[in-house]
């Protein structure tokens, strides 16, 4: 089985004449069909709005994209929110769900008309401090234990350090209903990266069973529900997408079967995906530079972790297609490798794939999401360009690659130095 990127390698020869190796792609046209099938999956609920998680893919260009189609941005600091301001996003574009919050953000995010998400139930004095509560406020809940799905899946919010305990739901309702609020919302994130289609329909059980609980025990005013994120993508080319138009109506079924019973048929569905909205859709496309025969077959790339964390970090699965050989027999086991000084810099270990020469193109897929935005400059690396395929074919950078001048540009304090490492 095999994956199809969506650059050839006629395109990318093209491309390495402006912008060489390594860089991170995005696919403008699969963005947009995949934000507007979710919208279609929700369009039963009549206020439903996806807020991307901006920490996903924080690029200006790619969440003016997403804007277009009709999606706000969920942020958890003040770049991320300063970004959201960039493009546009304002009054009820925006989801604030920071936790461990420093002290001004809390301002920011409500002087730019976002929702504010509390992770806990100390926040709200935190919040009143600061900057007075807003008409609206949301408030993250765990249910603590393990949460499992029907075929098994399951996490562990008991360990998670996010979100309030029931009493503390219903206490902090309470306490904000006092100080003035008028309008809640209640946000949840249990489980990440999953395909399971009923994962967003188990969770939707949940919080409508608490907001249905939430409402008879405080009188609140519940305007909406966040599933937030978690959708997962078939990294693996055996995997399947999970099918968003059935994960959409098996949460109509149960806003049916709970919500609408208890009179609160106007709540509206938030969605703060990032993975699913992004990750498929970029690449980080590198090149072979450099081979070894010891006790195992290594190709070095000219990419690292800093350009792509997930698989040192998590031993996380990205598919390899090797441009030009896509149908070539994959009778070669390699482990495909990046520059830094650290062991777990690999991209692929025992990776079956067709002979590769110095210069190949690889594509290594489904970097889209918590791709270049993990990135770091552990050894002196430098973070790669971003660049977007656009709907007609056209490339266009949406960010540049980083250059030295950039890493030392933090010692711009002392002119001396700043000299002498620039020159
Ligand atoms: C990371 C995160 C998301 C997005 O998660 P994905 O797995 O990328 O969908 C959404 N909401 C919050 C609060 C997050 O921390």
């Amino acid at each position: 089985m095999s994956k199809i990127p969506f650059v050839t390698k006629e395109q990318v020869e093209e491309i390495v004449k402006t912008y060489p190796t390594p860089f991170h792609i995005y696919d403008e046209k699969a963005i947009r069909e995949n934000a507007r099938e979710l919208y279609k999956a929700f369009s039963w609920n009549k206020g439903y709005k996806e807020f991307f998680a901006v920490k996903a893919t924080p690029n200006p260009y790619l969440l003016q994209i997403l804007k277009e189609e009709g999606c706000g941005a969920d942020c958890s600091s003040m770049t991320e929110l300063k970004m959201a301001k960039a493009v546009g996003l304002g009054e009820g574009d925006i989801m604030f769900s920071s936790n461990e919050t420093p002290a001004g953000e809390f301002t920011f995010a409500k002087e730019l008309g976002g929702f504010i998400n509390l992770d806990d139930i100390t926040h709200i004095d935190f919040l009143n401090n600061e900057c007075g509560v807003p008409e609206t406020v949301c408030m993250r809940y765990n249910p603590g234990g393990i949460y499992e799905l029907e075929n098994g899946i399951m996490d562990n919010p008991g360990d998670a350090k996010y979100g309030c305990t029931e009493t503390q739901m219903i206490e902090g309702y309470k306490k904000l209903m006092a100080l003035g609020v008028k309008h809640f919302g209640i946000h949840s994130f249990l489980v990440s990266n999953t395909t399971a289609d009923d994962y967003y329909p188990t969770l939707a059980r949940t919080l409508f069973e608490l907001a249905v609980k939430l409402k008879k025990e405080t009188g609140a005013h519940i305007s909406f529900i966040n599933l937030s994120g978690g959708i997962g993508i078939p990294y693996r080319p055996e995997q399947t997408k999970v099918d968003i138009m059935k994960v959409g109506e098996g949460v109509r079924k149960v806003y049916e079967e709970v919500l609408v019973p208890a009179g609160m048929g106007d709540v509206r569905i938030f969605t703060e995906l990032g993975r699913y909205m992004m990750g498929p859709y970029g690449a980080l496309v590198v090149k072979a530079i450099h081979e070894k025969h010891i006790y195992k077959e290594y190709i070095g790339v000219d990419a690292c972790a800093v350009n792509l964390m997930r698989p040192a970090m998590y031993g996380a699965y990205h598919h390899l297609t090797v441009l030009g050989k896509e149908n070539a027999v994959c009778d070669h086991t390699y482990d495909v490798v990046g520059s830094l000084c650290e062991n777990n810099d690999k991209f692929a270990i025992d990776r079956e794939l067709p002979k590769i020469d110095m210069g190949d193109y690889i594509v290594i897929h489904d970097a889209g999401a918590h791709g270049f935005a993990m990135g770091y400059n552990y050894n002196g690396k430098l973070k790669s360009a971003e660049l977007l395929l656009q709907e007609n074919g056209s490339v266009k950078m949406i960010r540049r690659a980083e250059t030295a001048a950039d890493y030392f540009a933090t010692f711009d304090f002392d002119p001396e130095i700043s000299a002498k490492l620039n020159q």
